[in-house]
Protein backbone atom coordinates (compact mmCIF):
# COMPACT_ATOMS: atom_id res chain seq x y z
CA UNK A 1 0.00 0.00 0.00
CA UNK A 2 0.92 3.42 -0.40
CA UNK A 3 1.84 5.81 2.50
CA UNK A 4 0.19 9.22 1.96
CA UNK A 5 2.99 12.11 1.69
CA UNK A 6 2.20 15.72 2.92
CA UNK A 7 5.27 18.06 1.49
CA UNK A 8 5.40 21.56 2.28
CA UNK A 9 6.87 23.40 -0.19
CA UNK A 10 7.76 27.27 1.28
CA UNK A 11 9.13 28.61 -1.93
CA UNK A 12 11.14 31.83 -1.27
CA UNK A 13 9.84 32.20 2.45
CA UNK A 14 11.70 32.39 5.72
CA UNK A 15 15.13 33.04 6.89
CA UNK A 16 16.83 30.01 8.63
CA UNK A 17 16.01 31.21 12.14
CA UNK A 18 12.55 31.21 11.23
CA UNK A 19 12.63 27.68 9.67
CA UNK A 20 13.95 26.63 12.97
CA UNK A 21 11.36 28.62 15.09
CA UNK A 22 8.59 26.83 12.56
CA UNK A 23 10.02 23.31 12.77
CA UNK A 24 9.99 23.97 16.34
CA UNK A 25 6.60 24.68 16.93
CA UNK A 26 5.47 22.09 14.09
CA UNK A 27 7.33 19.13 16.13
CA UNK A 28 6.01 20.29 18.88
CA UNK A 29 2.39 20.40 17.62
CA UNK A 30 2.80 16.94 16.00
CA UNK A 31 5.06 15.23 18.80
CA UNK A 32 2.59 11.67 18.71
CA UNK A 33 2.75 11.56 14.63
CA UNK A 34 3.57 8.54 13.20
CA UNK A 35 5.11 8.87 10.04
CA UNK A 36 4.02 5.10 9.05
CA UNK A 37 0.60 6.63 9.10
CA UNK A 38 1.37 9.93 6.73
CA UNK A 39 4.99 10.29 6.06
CA UNK A 40 5.30 14.98 6.44
CA UNK A 41 8.03 16.47 4.32
CA UNK A 42 9.41 19.75 4.83
CA UNK A 43 11.09 21.93 1.97
CA UNK A 44 12.32 24.86 3.07
CA UNK A 45 14.57 26.88 0.80
CA UNK A 46 18.22 26.01 0.19
CA UNK A 47 19.66 28.72 2.87
CA UNK A 48 17.53 26.66 5.37
CA UNK A 49 18.30 23.21 4.90
CA UNK A 50 21.26 22.81 7.25
CA UNK A 51 19.34 24.51 10.38
CA UNK A 52 16.26 22.45 9.45
CA UNK A 53 18.17 19.32 9.29
CA UNK A 54 19.70 19.61 12.32
CA UNK A 55 16.57 20.59 13.71
CA UNK A 56 14.84 17.62 13.10
CA UNK A 57 17.83 15.03 13.53
CA UNK A 58 18.19 16.30 17.21
CA UNK A 59 14.17 16.62 18.06
CA UNK A 60 11.68 15.63 15.64
CA UNK A 61 12.94 12.57 13.18
CA UNK A 62 9.03 11.53 12.60
CA UNK A 63 9.55 14.53 10.04
CA UNK A 64 11.24 14.57 6.97
CA UNK A 65 13.30 17.16 5.10
CA UNK A 66 13.11 17.92 1.18
CA UNK A 67 14.67 20.58 -1.16
CA UNK A 68 13.06 23.03 -3.55
CA UNK A 69 15.44 22.32 -6.79
CA UNK A 70 18.54 21.35 -7.60
CA UNK A 71 20.78 21.16 -11.04
CA UNK A 72 21.74 18.01 -12.58
CA UNK A 73 25.67 17.74 -12.46
CA UNK A 74 27.60 16.88 -9.01
CA UNK A 75 29.28 20.09 -8.92
CA UNK A 76 31.01 22.77 -11.31
CA UNK A 77 31.07 26.16 -13.13
CA UNK A 78 27.34 26.60 -12.84
CA UNK A 79 27.20 30.09 -10.89
CA UNK A 80 24.41 29.71 -7.99
CA UNK A 81 23.12 26.12 -8.41
CA UNK A 82 22.87 23.35 -5.92
CA UNK A 83 23.75 19.97 -6.72
CA UNK A 84 22.49 16.07 -5.64
CA UNK A 85 25.58 15.84 -3.88
CA UNK A 86 25.00 18.82 -1.75
CA UNK A 87 21.78 17.72 -0.88
CA UNK A 88 22.60 14.32 0.17
CA UNK A 89 25.75 15.40 2.63
CA UNK A 90 22.73 17.29 4.38
CA UNK A 91 20.62 14.21 4.52
CA UNK A 92 17.25 15.52 2.50
CA UNK A 93 15.55 12.65 1.31
CA UNK A 94 12.90 14.42 -1.24
CA UNK A 95 13.43 17.19 -3.98
CA UNK A 96 10.41 19.12 -5.90
CA UNK A 97 11.41 19.58 -9.34
CA UNK A 98 9.50 20.96 -12.46
CA UNK A 99 7.54 22.83 -10.45
CA UNK A 100 5.40 25.14 -12.12
CA UNK A 101 6.64 28.26 -10.87
CA UNK A 102 10.55 26.91 -12.38
CA UNK A 103 8.86 25.96 -15.40
CA UNK A 104 6.97 29.52 -16.19
CA UNK A 105 10.13 31.87 -14.62
CA UNK A 106 13.32 29.74 -14.72
CA UNK A 107 13.45 28.16 -17.51
CA UNK A 108 13.42 24.36 -16.41
CA UNK A 109 11.97 22.35 -19.74
CA UNK A 110 10.62 18.83 -19.84
CA UNK A 111 14.17 17.59 -21.44
CA UNK A 112 15.88 19.63 -17.96
CA UNK A 113 13.54 18.12 -15.49
CA UNK A 114 14.44 14.68 -16.92
CA UNK A 115 18.18 15.27 -16.39
CA UNK A 116 17.60 16.03 -13.04
CA UNK A 117 15.37 12.95 -12.03
CA UNK A 118 17.72 10.92 -13.35
CA UNK A 119 20.46 12.86 -11.40
CA UNK A 120 18.04 12.45 -8.24
CA UNK A 121 18.07 8.72 -8.74
CA UNK A 122 21.38 7.80 -9.18
CA UNK A 123 21.97 9.80 -6.21
CA UNK A 124 18.98 8.04 -4.19
CA UNK A 125 17.12 11.04 -3.54
CA UNK A 126 13.46 10.63 -4.21
CA UNK A 127 12.04 13.28 -6.86
CA UNK A 128 9.05 14.96 -6.81
CA UNK A 129 8.03 15.53 -10.00
CA UNK A 130 5.39 18.42 -11.04
CA UNK A 131 2.96 18.70 -13.39
CA UNK A 132 0.12 20.22 -14.32
CA UNK A 133 -1.95 22.56 -17.19
CA UNK A 134 -2.50 26.47 -16.98
CA UNK A 135 -5.56 27.93 -17.22
CA UNK A 136 -5.40 28.30 -20.70
CA UNK A 137 -4.76 25.04 -21.62
CA UNK A 138 -7.19 23.88 -19.41
CA UNK A 139 -9.84 26.12 -21.32
CA UNK A 140 -8.55 24.83 -24.37
CA UNK A 141 -8.86 21.28 -23.80
CA UNK A 142 -5.39 20.98 -23.81
CA UNK A 143 -4.94 19.32 -20.21
CA UNK A 144 -4.42 16.00 -21.02
CA UNK A 145 -1.63 16.05 -23.42
CA UNK A 146 0.16 18.87 -21.61
CA UNK A 147 0.61 16.33 -18.59
CA UNK A 148 1.44 13.63 -21.16
CA UNK A 149 4.51 15.41 -22.54
CA UNK A 150 5.46 16.13 -18.97
CA UNK A 151 5.47 12.91 -17.71
CA UNK A 152 6.50 10.93 -20.57
CA UNK A 153 9.44 13.39 -20.82
CA UNK A 154 10.01 13.76 -17.54
CA UNK A 155 10.62 10.41 -17.16
CA UNK A 156 12.16 8.77 -19.91
CA UNK A 157 14.62 6.19 -19.43
CA UNK A 158 13.95 5.60 -16.03
CA UNK A 159 14.29 1.92 -14.78
CA UNK A 160 11.28 0.21 -13.13
CA UNK A 161 13.49 -0.52 -9.90
CA UNK A 162 13.76 3.43 -9.37
CA UNK A 163 10.16 4.33 -10.81
CA UNK A 164 9.00 2.49 -8.07
CA UNK A 165 10.12 5.01 -5.33
CA UNK A 166 8.94 8.29 -7.48
CA UNK A 167 6.54 10.57 -6.08
CA UNK A 168 4.39 12.59 -8.97
CA UNK A 169 2.53 15.73 -8.04
CA UNK A 170 -0.47 17.35 -10.21
CA UNK A 171 -0.33 20.64 -9.69
CA UNK A 172 -3.02 22.70 -11.77
CA UNK A 173 -1.15 25.93 -12.21
CA UNK A 174 -4.76 27.73 -12.16
CA UNK A 175 -4.80 26.40 -8.91
CA UNK A 176 -1.79 27.30 -7.34
CA UNK A 177 -1.33 30.44 -4.67
CA UNK A 178 -4.84 31.46 -6.10
CA UNK A 179 -7.46 29.93 -3.31
CA UNK A 180 -9.03 28.13 -6.42
CA UNK A 181 -8.88 23.82 -5.40
CA UNK A 182 -9.87 21.44 -7.76
CA UNK A 183 -12.62 19.76 -6.88
CA UNK A 184 -11.75 16.24 -5.48
CA UNK A 185 -13.49 14.40 -7.87
CA UNK A 186 -11.94 16.27 -11.16
CA UNK A 187 -8.36 16.03 -9.07
CA UNK A 188 -9.02 12.26 -8.88
CA UNK A 189 -9.75 12.15 -12.73
CA UNK A 190 -6.77 13.85 -13.81
CA UNK A 191 -4.43 11.81 -11.22
CA UNK A 192 -6.11 8.73 -12.62
CA UNK A 193 -5.30 10.07 -15.99
CA UNK A 194 -1.78 10.50 -14.79
CA UNK A 195 -1.72 6.70 -13.20
CA UNK A 196 -2.56 4.97 -16.57
CA UNK A 197 0.55 6.98 -17.99
CA UNK A 198 2.83 5.39 -15.62
CA UNK A 199 0.86 1.79 -16.41
CA UNK A 200 1.66 2.48 -20.11
CA UNK A 201 5.41 3.37 -18.89
CA UNK A 202 5.82 0.65 -15.76
CA UNK A 203 4.86 -2.29 -15.29
CA UNK A 204 1.35 -2.65 -13.27
CA UNK A 205 2.73 -3.22 -9.84
CA UNK A 206 5.50 -0.46 -10.07
CA UNK A 207 2.44 2.48 -11.37
CA UNK A 208 0.63 1.47 -8.57
CA UNK A 209 3.06 1.79 -6.27
CA UNK A 210 3.67 5.33 -7.56
CA UNK A 211 2.70 8.10 -5.01
CA UNK A 212 0.63 11.18 -6.75
CA UNK A 213 0.32 14.10 -4.65
CA UNK A 214 -2.68 16.85 -5.33
CA UNK A 215 -1.15 20.58 -5.27
CA UNK A 216 -3.14 24.14 -5.15
CA UNK A 217 -4.89 26.06 -2.60
CA UNK A 218 -4.77 22.32 -0.24
CA UNK A 219 -5.42 23.38 3.36
CA UNK A 220 -7.14 21.66 6.47
CA UNK A 221 -10.32 22.00 5.26
CA UNK A 222 -10.06 20.48 2.23
CA UNK A 223 -7.22 17.86 2.16
CA UNK A 224 -9.34 14.91 3.95
CA UNK A 225 -11.57 14.73 1.37
CA UNK A 226 -9.02 15.18 -1.72
CA UNK A 227 -7.07 12.51 0.12
CA UNK A 228 -9.86 10.25 0.20
CA UNK A 229 -9.97 9.84 -3.65
CA UNK A 230 -8.46 6.16 -4.62
CA UNK A 231 -5.29 7.68 -6.51
CA UNK A 232 -4.35 10.53 -4.71
CA UNK A 233 -1.81 9.56 -2.25
CA UNK A 234 -1.18 13.16 -0.55
CA UNK A 235 -0.08 16.43 -1.16
CA UNK A 236 2.52 19.38 -2.22
CA UNK A 237 1.06 22.16 0.10
CA UNK A 238 2.55 26.17 -1.11
CA UNK A 239 2.74 29.15 1.05
CA UNK A 240 -0.49 30.23 -0.16
CA UNK A 241 -2.46 28.12 1.70
CA UNK A 242 -1.21 26.24 4.89
CA UNK A 243 2.64 25.18 4.80
CA UNK A 244 3.94 28.52 6.43
CA UNK A 245 1.60 28.81 9.03
CA UNK A 246 2.94 25.54 11.82
CA UNK A 247 -0.17 25.44 12.90
CA UNK A 248 -3.12 25.56 10.01
CA UNK A 249 0.22 22.56 8.64
CA UNK A 250 -0.31 20.65 11.48
CA UNK A 251 -4.05 21.23 11.41
CA UNK A 252 -4.09 19.67 7.80
CA UNK A 253 -1.77 17.24 9.43
CA UNK A 254 -4.23 15.97 11.63
CA UNK A 255 -7.57 16.52 9.37
CA UNK A 256 -5.91 13.80 7.12
CA UNK A 257 -4.66 11.13 10.00
CA UNK A 258 -7.93 11.32 11.69
P1 LIG B 1 -0.29 26.52 -2.94
O1 LIG B 1 1.00 26.02 -3.79
O2 LIG B 1 -0.57 25.46 -1.92
O3 LIG B 1 0.16 27.83 -2.35
O4 LIG B 1 -1.40 26.68 -3.91
C1 LIG B 1 1.25 24.69 -4.08
C2 LIG B 1 2.57 24.57 -4.75
O5 LIG B 1 2.95 25.51 -5.50
O6 LIG B 1 3.30 23.59 -4.58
Amino acid sequence: MRTPLIAGNWKMNKTHLEAIHFVEQLGHELADHDPKKVEVVLCPPATALRSVQTTLDDRHQNLGLGAQNMHHENEGAFTGEISPLMLKSLRVKYVILGHSERRQMFGDTNESVNAKVRAAFAHDLVPIMCCGETDLERENNHTEARIEAQVREGLAGLTEDRARRLVVAYEPVWAIGTGKTATPEDAQTTISFIRGLLTDLFADEVSSAIRILYGGSMKSGNAASLLRQSDIDGGLVGGASASLDASEFAAMIKAVTA
